[in-house]
């Protein structure tokens, strides 16, 4: 029972001493083995061999622990050279009491010094008063091999710590290569690679600013705060000259070289270059939590350097491909420049011949959730088969867009809105019937709601615009109605308009 306490006691105190450190570590070894053994004292001496000087770290004696800094040489032929020499333990007897010294070597892992694996090469003394029993061999070896078993622990912890820490990089490494992969296809890719950094290594606040060539200057691109909120810092601009500020130095400076600078522990400048030619810069900070950024995740990092840099090249390339063509790759529908072209002449021949022209905006429910549930590549299906199901569903007049993100935009030339309140109707029958798999995940199947909000020419709106706005104001009524809805304009808005007060709605605004 007694020795179940003691076990336990030593297991606790070995916990908080990883934990804590080398010294931490080494306090709760000295407090064991005094307890243990009925030492009066037990001290632990650093040896440095260059100097051939024992240094005094910690001592504990009387319940009490102190550090220490005091360098001693021991003597030729002194009980502590020759157990350093001997790697043995060895006894003394003298005037100041009754000592053993016990030599180890390990190493260990620096938690805070950023220097890796240290050796620690010393010894501990193990003291005990002069009027007390000396040492025998038996109890010599016995104290020395539980020395040895306890530093033997902290080795083995720490190298399961250490493993623990990989593993969980390496599924990082994994999870953060998929979301630069996918970041390659979508609009939104800048904020996925921010949030992924932001939320894979735990920085208070990650940036994202870019080098317009053009211009001369490095721009404010993104920022992922605390929270996991996104924020553009577009109003951040700084010239691209030496001396102008530290973030164009860096970049100007180091685009051959070093590609990394600490600043304060807390901060870490990452260039990002693409086949040598630097394209932007990545600044990472733990400015409100002043945590030192660790040397591992700045080995991370650095690892993930080149593949952040080339998503968010990738991702710029994408746009500018993109700009030069009419079609969204995901959806197959047409993108909105093309549309507004396309609205004009719609809306013109509407004006012209008398005709209907309906506008039905329709837009994803949770779709938001969606990717943050499932992941993008699951969302990006989900815009696929939607686009699908529409395109199955018009005729040939008919005139789809994908107007951003997850809404879609359908023009149908000579409609009238009951005619397209059925097409939104059979749009969202067939989507609803969709049974959309979701591997690795408890609901395994997943299930697409629309949003449609329908406006008709002329009844609801003599311009392109008051026609656009009508049909989004129908939407938005819907989405605030318990989404997965169909809403022609005249019969809500208008409606509830009309009912609030004659002459204006019921807030009394004009
Ligand atoms: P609501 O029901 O109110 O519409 O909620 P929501 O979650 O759908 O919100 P919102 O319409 O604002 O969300 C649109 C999301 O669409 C945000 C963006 O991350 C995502 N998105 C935009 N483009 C793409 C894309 O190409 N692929 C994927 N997977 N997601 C995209
Ligand atoms: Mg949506």
């Amino acid at each position: 029972m007694i020795k179940k306490q003691h076990k336990d006691h030593e297991r606790a105190g070995q916990g908080a001493a990883l934990y804590g450190g080398r010294d931490a570590f080494m306090t709760s070894s000295l407090e064991a083995v005094v307890e243990r053994f009925q030492l009066d004292g037990a001290s632990f001496y650093e040896y440095d061999e260059k100097t051939g000087l024992l240094r005094l770290r910690l001592r504990h004696a009387s319940g009490v622990s102190f550090e220490h800094e005091e360098n001693l040489r021991p003597g030729p032929g002194s009980a502590a050279a020759r157990a350093l020499a001997s790697m043995q333990p060895v006894s003394s007897k003298g005037p100041a009491g009754r000592f053993l010294y016990s030599p180890f070597r390990f190493d260990y892992c620096d938690p805070g010094g950023g220097r890796g694996v240290v050796p620690c090469f010393g010894l501990v003394r193990m003291e005990r008063s002069p009027r007390r029993r000396g040492f025998t061999a038996a109890e010599s070896a016995r104290a020395d091999a539980y020395l040895r078993s306890y530093l033997q622990d902290y080795y083995k912890s720490e190298f399961f710590a250490l493993h623990r820490k990989y593993d969980k990089n390496v599924s990082a490494i994994t999870e953060l290569s998929e979301v630069f992969a996918t970041a390659l296809r979508v609009s939104d890719s800048f904020r996925h690679i921010l949030a992924g950094i932001q939320s894979f290594f735990g920085f208070d606040r990650v940036r994202l600013y870019l080098i317009d060539e053009p211009n001369r200057k490095l721009k404010g691109e993104l920022s992922a705060d605390i929270r996991g909120q996104i924020k553009s810092i577009s109003y951040e601009e700084i010239p691209l000259e030496p001396g102008a500020h530290r973030f164009a130095d860096i970049v100007l400076g180091k685009s051959s070289g070093a590609f990394m600078e600490r600043y304060k522990d807390c901060v870490l400048y990452m260039p990002l270059a693409v086949q040598g030619v630097t394209i932007g810069l990545l600044i990472v900070d733990n400015l409100l939590s002043q945590q030192r950024i660790e040397p591992q995740e700045l080995a991370m990092l650095k690892s993930f350097a080149g593949q952040i840099a080339l998503a968010v090249d990738n991702s710029r390339l994408f746009d500018k491909v993109e700009e030069l063509s009419l079609y969204d790759e995901l959806t197959k529908l047409p993108l909105r420049r093309y549309f507004n072209q396309r609205f004009q002449e719609e809306f013109y021949r509407a004006e012209r011949f008398k005709q209907p022209l309906a506008l039905v905006w329709a837009d994803i429910d949770y779709f938001k959730e969606v990717n943050d549930t499932y992941g993008h590549q699951i969302g990006d299906k989900v815009l696929r088969e939607t686009g699908r199901v529409i395109l199955s569903n018009l005729r040939k007049i008919d005139f789809p867009c994908r107007y951003g993100g997850d809404e879609i935009i359908i023009l149908l030339p000579q409609a009238t809105g009951e005619e397209a309140r059925r097409l939104a109707q059979r749009l969202s029958q067939e989507l609803g019937e969709l049974r959309i798999p979701v591997p690795f995940s408890k609901a395994k199947e997943l299930r697409v709601t629309l949003s449609i909000g329908v406006s008709t020419f002329p009844q609801d709106a003599a311009s392109m615009e008051a026609l656009l706005q009508k049909a989004d104001d129908a939407l938005y009524w819907v989405k605030s109605h318990g989404r997965a809805g169909i809403a022609l304009y005249s019969d809500t808005v208008a409606q509830e308009a009309k009912a609030g007060a004659p002459g204006g709605n019921e807030n009394g605004d004009k």
